[in-house]
């Protein structure tokens, strides 16, 4: 039987591997509402290293979850964001592999290859009307050509990447993602149909893939960028996939991916709309947001958990740079906007959670501090026995912010179309 993912999924990651089982409760609570969504745990290369977690833990974590909570629906465990060089230690541990070739994108294909595959194209040349998009695409020799030279060499690495896991794996025994959301600049909807031809001749089964959208996808905090622009996309992105699958006999459960697709509060209603407009599947991934409620639940218990918080405040400000450094190009931190230590330091704890709990609708909120404490996990991992130890002790509180934030504040505006903060429960 080959491996194929649900309708409707969401990622959710865990910096330190204690929220399993409250992340599911979050998906039980959608089952029994009549919503199916399949969980996924993801964890990025990038993300392990910097905390010294392995794929294995991630298994674990997932596995004991499932077993706890009895949860009899499909759930998967993804390498987030691996190439040719880190996938090997994920290929035990996984059965979901979002292959991100952005950083391949304008290498160039050998002459012979793009001279191959433009000549295939060609049969498209003219004005190309995908239902479902408002203008027709113009292809040309020269569109096809310049698509090429920016996208075939990626779209070939990512089949060396999935022929390389299904060597090991077995075809037809993992989800496969490919991912492009790490680009300079987001793909056209013409750039994604030949992006999608490309991948279909490679023979990948691309169940997801991720595209980057116009507008700032930041970790931890709102869409930045034109709403009704990214409405438009969106749609046309859905009706590109819909096209190219039955164009290129791509798999029936191709869908799109959302990279930090957390927070994303002012998106979610646009996107529940689209995908039921058209019968679409989604797949969201969300990671940090999880390690976010931690630090709240820590802040909201007062004594040494809001002590600890604080000095994580501390030690992170002092540390700027190097906490910045793996996350450039998805945080915006206006640094004079951030409170000093010395503020932080006199802040009551429920000052210490409204500064950072994601309600737009509180004065205090502040999303250079969040985004701040976002990128400050490291400083945690540094003093994992006192964190952990912390995070132990304070377990039901931390457990709900953690259930709560994704079922009331992800689950319900995405897939079942329920749009209330969940910050008042
Ligand atoms: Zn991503």
């Amino acid at each position: 039987m080959t491996t194929t993912i649900s309708k409707y999924s969401m990622g959710v990651g865990d910096r330190f591997g204690l929220e399993g089982v409250a992340q599911l409760r979050a998906f039980q609570a959608a089952k029994d509402h009549g919503v199916a969504i399949t969980p996924v745990w993801n964890k990025s290369n990038r993300e392990h290293s910097l905390i010294g977690t392995r794929p294995e833990d991630v298994r674990a974590e997932a596995d004991a979850a499932v077993k706890a909570c009895r949860w009899s629906g499909p759930y998967f465990v993804d390498a987030d964001h691996i190439g040719l060089h880190t996938v090997d230690k994920f290929l035990g541990a996984s059965d979901f592999f979002t292959i991100d070739v952005a950083d391949s994108i304008g290498k160039s294909a050998s002459d012979a290859s793009i001279a191959t595959y433009v000549a295939e194209m060609r049969r498209f040349s003219g004005a190309l009307r995908i239902p479902g998009v408002a203008e027709p695409v113009t292809v040309s020799p020269a569109s096809l050509q310049e698509i090429a030279s920016k996208y075939l060499f990626a779209v070939e690495e990512a089949g060396r990447v999935y022929r390389h896991i299904a060597q090991q794996k077995g075809e037809g025994h993992f989800v496969t993602e490919v991912s492009f959301d790490e680009a300079n600049s987001p793909q056209t909807p013409a750039e994604l149909f030949f992006i999608l031809a490309a991948a279909a001749r490679e023979r990948i089964p691309v169940a997801t893939v991720a595209p980057k959208f116009t507008g700032e996808f930041l970790k931890g905090i709102d869409y930045v960028g034109e709403i009704k622009r990214f409405s438009r996309e969106f749609a046309e992105d859905l009706a590109v996939l819909e096209f190219a699958r039955a164009t290129f006999g791509l798999p029936a459960s191709l869908k799109l991916s959302i990279h930090s697709g957390s927070d994303k509060f002012s998106l979610y209603p646009i996107m529940h709309a689209a995908i039921k407009k058209a019968d679409a599947g989604l797949h969201l991934k969300t990671a940090g947001t999880t390690w976010l409620e931690e630090v709240i639940g820590l802040a909201a218990a007062g004594g040494e958990g809001l002590a600890f918080v604080k000095n994580l405040y501390r030690d992170a400000y002092g540390r700027y740079d190097e906490m910045a450094k793996p996350y450039l190009t998805v945080i915006a931190i206006d640094r004079q906007a951030l409170p000093t230590p010395e503020q932080v330091d006199l802040w009551s704890a429920q000052e210490y959670v409204e500064t950072l709990e994601h309600n737009q609708a509180c004065k205090r909120f502040n999303i250079h501090f969040r985004q701040m404490v976002h990128i400050s996990f490291r400083v945690a991992a540094e003093k994992q026995a006192q964190y952990l130890a912390l995070l132990k002790s304070n377990r039901n509180r931390i457990e709900s912010h953690v259930s709560n934030n994704i079922l009331k504040r992800h689950i319900e505006p995405l897939f079942v179309g329920r749009f209330g903060n969940g910050l008042k429960e």
